[in-house]
């Protein structure tokens, strides 16, 4: 049963529930380095973490593993040949196909619609980002005291 996201762009419907294929080198996530975990677009299930993600040069975000039990598959010849085809087993919605040339040491390659997937950093990320902010104010605080104490012994 597909039970679409009101919220998701045409683009992510084609993609994800009318056989289209975002073209490759679009996707923001192909250059997402961060620790974090990915996410279906549709639904929210967490499908992979980025510690499984690789740079294949396919122009897709690619993993050679995903998080257990989070997909279904099918085979399908919509070009001309066997592939198969994976989607998500909580809303139904594709989002791309598994190949045999992935790296060790699973050797797959699951070649994802970026659009399809959600991008959550961890929070360690947040909170080194929280403590560098934490550091910068102190550091201004410090420059207002000294300036403070300048101009006072200055008068
Ligand atoms: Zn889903």
């Amino acid at each position: 049963m597909s039970k679409k996201n009101p919220n998701l762009t045409a683009e992510q419907k084609l993609v994800m529930f009318e056989d289209g294929t975002e073209p490759p080198g679009t996707s923001e996530l192909n250059n997402e380095k961060r620790n974090g975990s990915y996410h279906c677009a549709n639904c929210g299930v967490k499908l992979f973490e980025s510690e499984n993600k690789y740079e294949s040069g396919s122009g897709w975000p690619s993993f050679f593993q995903s998080l257990p039990d989070v997909f279904e598959t099918k085979i399908d010849h919509l070009l001309g040949y066997t592939r198969t085809e994976y989607h998500c087993k909580n809303c139904d919605a594709h989002h791309g196909h598994i190949f045999d040339d992935g790296p060790k040491p699973t050797g797959k390659r699951y070649c994802n619609n970026g659009i399809c997937l959600v991008f959550k950093p961890n929070s360690k990320t947040w909170n080194k980002h929280y403590k560098n902010v934490k550091i910068f104010f102190r550091s201004i605080q410090e420059k207002w005291r000294l300036k403070r104490f300048f101009n006072e012994t200055n008068c």
